[in-house]
């Protein structure tokens, strides 16, 4: 893109209902939320269990602020690993079942750390076509070989491994699809790692917090095998901000060593490390959140089942509202703004062409009224 290319290809954008804009929020993250001086009810924000703005979460890191200061000043290797950072550490590898554990400062990061780390030249990654942006970038950075399959289509993942003749092998997919809402077999995908000598990545962004009594998607199946490795986000459910990997001790102890997304980066805040154990006990503690949670998906299923546009096949609070066109899609997530309701319209590239939805995302701190008042509008019985 050439400077004076510029203008014309944000036109272009604005005519094919491409073009993104920021919504400028001026209130904390929750179910209501202020954009642009107005009230908006929310149904936009992956804070599933309202922890962003829990006051023991603020506490946390205030005093996080006050013990440790602000910045982490240096990166983790050179003089920038805290002692409430490996505390962390292991509080999240307990917490989910998994020998280590080892911070990032995102989600993103972490997933191009273990690409990065794990493959290289000659090897191959093998990855669910409706991974997350990250995971696909990490994906193309490596020097692997990158085979996609359709979702969730485990013949084709099998065909796959059985032709490769890759020297390391990693299938990467999400525990539950951030678009979709919909979850990956991780048991029959593991058992496939076990048959093809593979690594098994799972990134449970949208799992975490939400899936096994909060301990993740590998608890909640029931899963453990070295060749397991687990990624989730702490700017989701927890509430908080970055990302961590759990698995084998000597796995994380690799990445120490070679990822240079962990490496050659500043450590996070160290404060934010208080607010991540604050957030562990809460999850832990949040049993009537989740129970919540699973009422309101339980709402919004029955309230839109039948109607003009399908949901997906989600048990999780990420639950779209297929709708096909992109303009059709904005159409309906400005008509919904008009009625006070914060839902966003979702386009390619982000989902597949054709596919533009409104995903909605749930949250324990929704009210009943909440759920309804969008449930009508959805379904157009209010007026404008
Ligand atoms: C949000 C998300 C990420 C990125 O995590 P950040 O901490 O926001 O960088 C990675 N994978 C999935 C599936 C996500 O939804």
């Amino acid at each position: 893109m050439r400077l004076q290319d510029l203008p014309a290809a944000l036109l272009d954008l604005s005519a094919t209902h491409r073009r993104r804009q920021r919504a400028v929020i001026d209130s904390p993250q929750g179910v209501e939320v202020v954009v642009d001086g107005r009230s908006y009810l929310s149904f936009a924000s992956n804070d599933y269990l309202g922890l962003a703005d829990h006051p023991a979460l603020v506490r946390a890191a205030q005093q996080g602020l006050e013990r440790w200061g602000v910045g982490g000043g240096s990166s983790h290797l050179l003089a920038g690993h805290f002692s409430v950072q490996q505390e962390a550490e292991e509080a999240l590898a307990e917490f989910v079942g998994q020998e280590a554990a080892l911070l990032f400062g995102s989600g993103y990061a972490a997933n191009l750390a273990i690409v990065s780390s794990l493959l290289d030249r000659g090897d191959a990654v093998f990855a669910d076509r409706l991974n997350h942006a990250s995971l696909n970038d990490a994906c193309r950075l490596s020097r692997a070989e990158f085979k996609r399959f359709h979702h969730n289509d485990l013949a084709q993942l099998e065909r796959l491994l059985a032709e490769s003749d890759a020297k390391t092998k990693l299938i990467a997919v999400e525990s539950v699809y951030s678009m979709d809402g919909d979850e990956a077999p991780l048991a029959a995908l593991l058992a496939l790692a076990e048959r093809y000598d593979a690594w098994l990545y799972v990134d449970d962004a949208h799992g975490f917090g939400v899936l096994g009594e909060g301990r993740g998607a590998l608890v909640e199946h029931g899963l453990s095998s070295p060749r397991l490795i687990y990624m989730a986000t702490l700017g989701k459910a927890a509430g908080v901000a970055g990302a961590f990997i759990a698995g084998g001790g000597e796995l994380i102890d690799w990445l120490i060593n070679s990822a240079r997304s962990y490496i050659y980066t500043t450590s996070q805040p160290p404060a934010l490390a208080c607010a991540i154990l604050a957030s562990l006990r809460l999850i832990e503690a949040a049993d009537d959140r989740r129970a919540r949670l699973r009422a309101s998906i339980e709402t919004i299923r029955c309230g839109l089942s039948g109607g003009e546009y399908s949901v997906g096949a989600s048990r999780t609070p990420i639950q779209p509202l297929i709708i096909g066109s992109d303009e059709q899609a904005l159409a309906l997530a400005g008509r919904l703004r008009d009625h006070g309701l914060w839902v966003p319209a979702i386009r390619p590239p982000t989902v597949p062409e054709g596919a533009a939805r409104l995903r909605l995302s749930l949250s324990a701190m929704h009210e009943p009224e909440h759920l309804q008042r969008l449930l009508s509008c959805i379904r157009g019985d209010a007026a404008p």
